[in-house]
């Protein structure tokens, strides 16, 4: 579904992410983890052609995304970013309904996702009128979710999405993206360097350091079997 191969991205000489070659089946809720600077973000804004490989090629479906319009392909790829970024001047019910729009879905299909959606993630329906300001980080959060999944997108990418929440909503958006991803048989690619995190909803993760792919797979083989100390080390398990 998604296949990174021997990519390399460099900033300034420097390698971001180097050799980089990755499969994420169709289904999969594949968990990017590593240190903060190991790459992550950048192959996540790889995947969806925001930033451009220098150096590889990746593929969606089969197809490089280079032979894809890249605004085209953002719509079929939800994506939930770092610091969350919702449009300010957008109220709730707009920001949500940014990609239908570009979709130019009618009326009454945003108005009926919008209501399903705020169902499914649990949204306060009196949010919607509001501007993101006037909502706490969390429910801010939820939003970026929301919105990323409004178009029914098959990929969601999503970049720390809960960093910044409190322990309790933390849990509760884990519990319901888990069951999301049981119920939709979406691919996600879900970032974090919270090991906990990564444990609780991986099937699939991929274990980056220094722009590197240490190590991918189940997460019960990393676990059982990682291949070198730096991946023990990081899951703080004994082999
Ligand atoms: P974190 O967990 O802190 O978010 P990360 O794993 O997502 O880290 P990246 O953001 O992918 O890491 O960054 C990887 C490396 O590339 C870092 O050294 C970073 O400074 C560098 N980098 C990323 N984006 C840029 C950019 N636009 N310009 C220059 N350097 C960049
Ligand atoms: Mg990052």
């Amino acid at each position: 579904m998604i296949e990174l191969h021997s990519v390399s991205k460099h900033f300034g000489g420097a390698a971001a992410v180097e050799d980089f070659s990755l499969r994420i089946e169709a289904g999969a809720l594949c968990v990017l983890v590593g240190p903060s600077g190991s790459g992550k973000s950048t192959v996540l804004r790889m995947i969806n052609a925001m930033i451009e490989a220098d150096q590889g090629k990746i593929e969606l479906r089969g197809q490089d995304i280079r032979s894809l319009d890249p605004v085209l392909l953002r719509r079929g790829v939800g994506y939930v970013i770092q610091s969350v970024g919702l449009f300010p001047h957008w109220t709730i019910r707009e920001n949500i309904a940014a990609v239908p729009r570009l979709l130019d879905w009618s009326d009454s299909k945003v108005s009926a996702r919008i209501d399903e959606i705020v169902a499914l993630l649990q949204i306060e329906p009196s949010l919607l009128p509001r501007y993101p300001r006037q909502l706490s980080g969390g429910q801010q959060q939820r939003i970026g979710v929301a919105r990323a999944l409004a178009a029914d997108p098959d990929i969601i990418l999503m970049d720390e999405p809960f960093a910044a929440l409190d322990p309790l909503s933390r849990a509760n958006l884990q519990e319901e993206l888990r069951r999301l991803h049981a119920r939709s048989g979406k691919t996600i690619v879900f970032v974090t360097h919270d090991m906990d995190e990564a444990l609780l909803l991986a099937t699939n993760m991929a274990v980056m350091h220094k722009g590197r792919l240490v190590q991918s797979g189940a997460r019960e083989e990393i676990l059982l079997h990682p291949v070198n100390d730096f991946v023990r080390d990081f899951f703080g398990r004994e082999a």
